[in-house]
């Protein structure tokens, strides 16, 4: 289950256009993997995390992939749009794995905050009085909102075999005030400049920017990636002697 602001892209508002007719997206930097996309009335730059793609194209072939946002669907969907250009932008895609892009990238895939009728949490409906309506932008809205993120929706009471990536670990409280305990926590990343909300130090690219070097160091997605594909490993290796080991079937028990 993977969050999208902050984990996977650093997304801002650039502007309102009620004159916007579809959602599209456009590259605007091939080298920064920097992104124009628009929906009704909003524009956005997105910027897809260092190793993005590298990330996708390894995770895909062994984990099922769902995307979690806290923004509204459109938003999620047009995000996924993005990325998953970014992905068939790379380089030497395997032929066998094109078919796996396009089931990773399809809506059924998302959760996003219109879903939360679905899942919603008895501590959000305390603590959320605010209409969720309020927040129609993007970038991560758990940030301005009282959003809680649970995996019910999919996963029922069985969390065994999902792996959690997020830059923030509050928005998977549940009733009882616990995490869980299949969440990884991946430093957030950020890009652009977010006034109010990032400070100049965490938006280290812009500091690269300002001693014009072109580059960007975040490194998160290549250690996360490492990590994840040996915890499929372990899980499944002598899967056969596990029968009958509820531990063993269970992938917290690897992270
Ligand atoms: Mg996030």
């Amino acid at each position: 289950m993977l969050d999208l602001d902050n984990t996977l892209i650093h997304s801002r508002d650039v502007g309102m256009d009620p004159s916007i007719k579809q959602p599209s997206f456009s590259l605007i930097d091939s080298l920064l993997h920097l992104y124009s996309a628009e929906m009704n009335p909003f524009r956005y730059q997105v910027k897809c995390r260092p190793f993005l793609a590298e990330f996708m194209l390894e995770m895909m072939p062994h984990f099922q992939i769902f995307f979690y946002t806290a923004g509204i669907r459109n938003y999620g969907k047009l995000i996924m749009e993005v990325i998953k250009h970014h992905c068939l932008d790379s380089e030497n895609i395997p032929d066998n794995l094109r078919p796996v892009i396009e089931q990773t990238f399809r809506p059924e895939r998302l959760i996003a905050r219109d879903d939360n009728e679905r899942y919603v949490s008895q501590l959000e409906r305390v603590m959320n009085s605010n209409n969720l309506q309020n927040n129609m932008g993007g970038g991560d809205a758990t940030l301005k909102l009282n959003i809680f993120k649970s995996l019910k929706a999919l996963a029922g009471d069985n969390d065994s075999i999902f792996v959690i990536l997020d830059d923030r670990d509050d928005v998977w409280m549940n009733d009882l005030g616990q995490l869980p305990q299949n969440l990884l926590k991946i430093p957030p990343y950020f890009f652009h400049d977010t006034p109010g909300v990032t400070s100049r130090l965490q938006s280290f690219a812009k500091l690269f920017f300002d001693l014009n070097k072109y580059c960007d160091l975040d490194m998160a997605l290549v250690t996360f990636k490492e990590y994840l594909l040996q915890v499929h490993s372990n899980f499944y290796r002598n899967f056969d002697k596990k029968k009958g080991n509820k531990q063993l079937t269970d992938i917290k028990y690897y992270l």
